[in-house]
């Protein structure tokens, strides 16, 4: 699941590329336009390098937006845990979430008695993310 997110966004970021890529080639040759044209037209050279100009905003913000969601994803990836319990003794373990868990679901016996243990809750991880805020 976690692997065809990661394709999609990196299958976008490409095709923003492209995007950013054509719009600075079109801001160059607006602004090489303007430059060739400003002995003739100066009101034409000025607004050709206004685009220019505004093209390349554009382009660079893209790219700046992009790579910041690019970064957000990678850090927001939820790790669903299970944590399971005996109700006798109350060891207590916490495990990767498995297909088909389900709270109050009886599970095998447990590791210090013999009494049966069940999932008691299941959550999302979020320290990961904190982690990686800090660094
Ligand atoms: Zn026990």
């Amino acid at each position: 699941m976690t692997q065809s997110t990661s394709a999609e966004t990196t299958k976008i970021s490409t095709y923003l590329m492209l995007i950013v890529l054509m719009v600075i080639a079109l801001s160059i040759v607006a602004l090489i336009l303007a430059v060739s044209t400003f002995a003739v037209n100066q009101t034409l050279a000025t607004s050709l390098l206004i685009i220019g100009f505004i093209a390349m905003t554009i382009a660079a913000y893209t790219l700046f937006q992009s790579r910041k969601r690019a970064v957000s994803m990678k850090i927001v990836a939820p790790q669903v845990m299970t944590t399971i319990e005996c109700r006798k003794c109350g060891f207590k373990s916490v495990r990767e979430f498995q297909r088909g868990d389900f709270v109050f679901k009886d599970l095998e016996k447990c590791q210090k008695c013999d009494d049966k243990m069940m999932i008691t809750a299941i959550y999302k991880e979020i320290k990961e993310k904190e982690k990686t805020y800090n660094v």
